[in-house]
């Protein structure tokens, strides 16, 4: 495009909070194929809350929520908060712990009054030895209702199944309806597993779902996606920034985290999924005016 079709385009983008950070974003953008995006604080609000607490056969719900409130207290991911915040509420205080480690994609790990605590999801008991029992069934039900089941467990033993759900943002479904009318698929990319990031698919309509993605893993995805013509991600967590950088036309969301934001080429400063098809547009109608 022209010097002056670029800068027309980069500021009619600008009037309507699309950031555009190059030129050649502004370009790439119109071919895109693909629009990858993130699930969690991308598709949806990235604040999610308590649904449910089932404790294990024998155990009781304050020890389960004293476990919790313990282990998560010392982990920073957003699904943790939620546990903590819930099991404050209903007064269950953290007791001493040590040793605490994150497990990429699985859940957390920690000595609780010297016990071996574990939180997280299904593989990550599996990979213990803990038996989840009937809870796996309850997690399943969970997981099919769009809410994310994390599994506790002590000495070896499970302790119970929290549920923790997300809301979707209220534009994400019109968001992928308007690319699909566009020519333009969409894939959806999270860490969650697979009967929830499904039951977030249909309520948004993606084309495809990809789940259990280690952080590592999103750039491969967006490599693989990229054999069939230009790539998009959209995505706000530290986790994207690689999948970001690495795509055709990487987009952040304007309310994430500061590395996605400069690792992205273009940001959407109202944070509504809206803004992707139109910056898809936006570059369309850029490319138009030389033709
Ligand atoms: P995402 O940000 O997409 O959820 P993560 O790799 O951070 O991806 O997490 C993947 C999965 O690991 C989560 O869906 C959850 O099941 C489990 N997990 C991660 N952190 C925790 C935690 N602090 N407590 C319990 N489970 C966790
Ligand atoms: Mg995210």
């Amino acid at each position: 495009a022209t010097p002056t079709a670029i800068m027309v385009g980069t500021g009619r983008g600008a009037q309507s909070g699309i950031l555009v950070k190059s030129a050649e974003a502004l370009e790439t953008a119109h071919s895109v194929k693909t629009v990858v995006l993130d699930k969690t604080g991308t598709v949806t609000k990235g604040a999610p809350s308590v649904t449910d607490v089932v404790a294990a056969p024998g155990v009781g719900e304050e020890r389960l929520l004293e476990a919790a409130v313990s282990v998560e207290g010392k982990s920073e991911h957003p699904l943790a908060r939620a546990v903590v915040e819930h099991a404050r509420a209903r007064g269950a205080h953290p007791l001493i712990v040590e040793g605490f480690s994150q497990v990429p994609g699985e859940g957390v790990e920690a000595l609780v009054d010297d016990r071996p605590t574990i939180a997280g999801n299904l593989r990550m008991m599996e990979a213990r030895g803990v038996d989840a029992g009937d809870l796996a069934q309850a997690a399943r039900r969970f997981a099919d209702e769009g809410k994310t089941p994390l599994f506790f467990a002590q000495d070896g033993r499970v302790l119970g199944v929290i549920a923790v759900a997300d809301t979707v943002k209220p534009t994400s479904a019109a968001a992928l309806r308007e690319l699909a009318a566009m020519g333009v698929r969409t894939v959806m990319l999270t860490g969650d597993n697979e009967r929830t990031a499904a039951a977030i698919q249909r309520e948004v309509g993606a084309d495809e779902v990809v789940a259990g993605v280690l952080p590592e893993g999103k750039e491969r995805e967006i490599r693989r996606l990229a054999e069939k013509g230009a790539v998009a991600m959209v995505g706000d967590g530290i986790n994207d920034a690689p999948a970001l950088a690495r795509a055709d036309v990487g987009i952040a969301i304007g309310a994430g985290t500061d590395i996605a934001i400069e690792s992205a080429d273009v940001v959407l400063m109202r944070s509504d999924l809206m803004d992707v098809p139109a910056a898809i547009q936006l570059s369309r109608a850029t490319m138009r005016t030389i033709k």
